[in-house]
């Protein structure tokens, strides 16, 4: 099993259980912290910075996930942020989640997001994608909307990479949600939601609330 002095710090955005709204099942949700990539319409640009101080070791993060998920879990979704710059980090912690995984004799999938092209991923992160059971690729597109199932833009494939991979998603390949899964976390700091919110899904969230005179701070789908 991995730790934390042989392994680089991570930096994270945020981890919850259960998430349900992006992958199949309830699932762990890791999101890391650091994107260059400024997709336009981006409603995670609290993620943006890579100066963010979180940095944690990868053990103290598995154990973190080890207790919340008590091995009841069908997956983990990695997003962010952009989870391939931190690629020694990302590594590391799919190489522990495997190793959970085997030894505790579980089954759950892992599904990472990247905003880099799917071409790029190939030929830069060969060794990281064959930890993977899946993988949403390529960068958010705001002009090309979707109701695909976990994809934010139309341009976003689901890839399955594995045996494993390919028996959970094959069904979800191509499905459209009626509506677009959501939850919303309130944590002591901050309101936060999870899922993929549709074209100016979070500016009425953000007028209806003001409708009922709670006024939003700093908000992540603004600058
Ligand atoms: S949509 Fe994802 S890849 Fe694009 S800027 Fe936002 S966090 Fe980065």
């Amino acid at each position: 099993m991995a730790n934390s002095l042989q392994t680089p710090l991570l930096h994270l955005n945020k981890a919850h259980y259960p998430v349900t709204t992006l992958g199949p099942g309830r699932r762990i949700g890791l999101w890391f912290q650091g994107c260059a990539l400024t997709c336009p319409g981006c409603v995670s640009q609290d993620t943006w910075a890579f100066d963010g101080d979180q940095a944690l070791p990868l053990s103290v993060l598995l154990a973190w996930c080890q207790e919340a998920a008590s091995n009841e879990l069908d997956g983990v979704t990695i997003s962010g942020g952009e989870p391939f710059a931190q690629p020694a980090a990302l590594l590391a912690l799919l190489e522990a989640l495997r190793d959970w995984r085997e030894a505790a004799g579980l089954h759950f999938d892992i599904l990472c997001y990247s905003g880099l092209p799917w071409r790029r991923l190939q030929r830069e992160f060969a060794p990281i994608l064959a930890l993977l059971d899946a993988s949403i690729p390529e960068p958010f597109q705001s002009r090309h909307p979707t109701r695909l199932l976990w994809r934010g833009s139309a341009n976003q494939p689901l890839i399955p990479l594995s045996p494993l991979g390919r028996e959970r998603y094959a069904p979800y390949l191509d499905r459209e949600a009626e509506r677009r899964p959501f939850q919303v976390v309130v944590d002591s700091e901050r309101v936060w939601g999870i899922g993929i919110p549709g074209p100016g899904d979070m500016e009425r969230l953000e007028q209806q609330c003001a409708e009922r005179g709670v006024r939003l701070g700093a908000m992540s789908w603004r600058g």
